[in-house]
């Protein structure tokens, strides 16, 4: 059987390939902020590409909820960007939130920030694979993600994700220099990340999120309607700005 849950090898892939790309976006971005860098505008692009579509509309939409169908090429399109804004292919991302959606709130939930052990261990488990609590894949995991162990690309993609991703960022290192490997690379990438430890931390506080989730939808790119997305996962009529988006590509 194909290994969908992280192992403990990818949770520590997982775990300090976040923890350095934080680092290096909190640790830098600010003064590209302060000097208006123009380069920003690129970064911009990239994140919209890797997170707000990659993530947010290929991972989270269309492989976890089936919320829309598309091409075979946005399909593929969305799930190699999609590598980027998570740094691992979709199985494993795509069996965790459908745990989430399963066990919300419960000690089982692998993102829920109340757990029993403790403040500390619940505040890590929103954001990082290694303290996120993913329970042994049952058949009902196994059938919703049927649909990606099928796909030969989808599977390639899990399969070399770790290489795309650090390949990507030496080589832009290398070719360009660390001005453009924080600008095309750790940036863009932090953006997604960050953002999916901001919907986790809304589990504290689901009502003040859904009460303000205007500017938070534009913030993390269509994300914010949390409570709705809980009742309803396959509705996206009122998350904006990616249902634009998500009306333009289905089919
Ligand atoms: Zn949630
Ligand atoms: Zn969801």
């Amino acid at each position: 059987m194909t290994e969908i849950i992280p192992t403990k090898y990818d949770r520590h892939y997982l775990t300090i390939t976040y923890l350095l790309i934080t680092f290096f976006t909190l640790g830098w971005v600010w003064q590209y902020i302060w000097n208006l860098d123009p380069r920003l505008i690129i970064t911009y692009i990239l994140a919209v590409l890797v997170g707000t579509l990659g993530t947010n509309v290929g991972y989270h939409r269309l492989f976890t909820h089936k919320a829309f169908r598309t091409s075979k090429f946005w399909y593929n399109f969305l799930a190699f960007f999609g590598v980027y804004g998570t740094v691992a292919g979709p199985v494993g991302w795509v069996a965790t939130h459908l745990h989430h959606h399963r066990h919300l709130g419960t000690d089982m939930d692998p993102h829920t920030p109340w757990t029993e052990d403790s403040w500390f261990v619940g505040w890590l488990r929103t954001f990082l694979p290694y303290w996120m609590n993913i329970p042994q894949p049952d058949v009902k995991l196994l059938v919703g993600v049927r649909h990606l162990l099928t796909n030969k690309f989808i599977m390639f993609l899990h399969k070399w994700a770790p290489i795309q991703v650090y390949g990507t960022g030496i080589v832009i290192w290398l070719l360009f220099g660390f001005d453009w490997f924080l600008l095309a690379f750790c940036f863009p990438i932090g953006y997604s990340l960050i953002s999916q430890f901001f919907v986790n931390w809304f589990h504290y506080d689901i009502d003040f999120v859904h009460k303000n989730r205007k500017w938070i939808n534009i913030v993390i790119g269509g994300e914010g309607n949390h409570k709705e997305h809980h009742e309803r996962p396959r509705d996206y009529s009122n998350d904006y700005p990616i249902k634009y988006f998500i009306d333009w590509i289905k089919t």
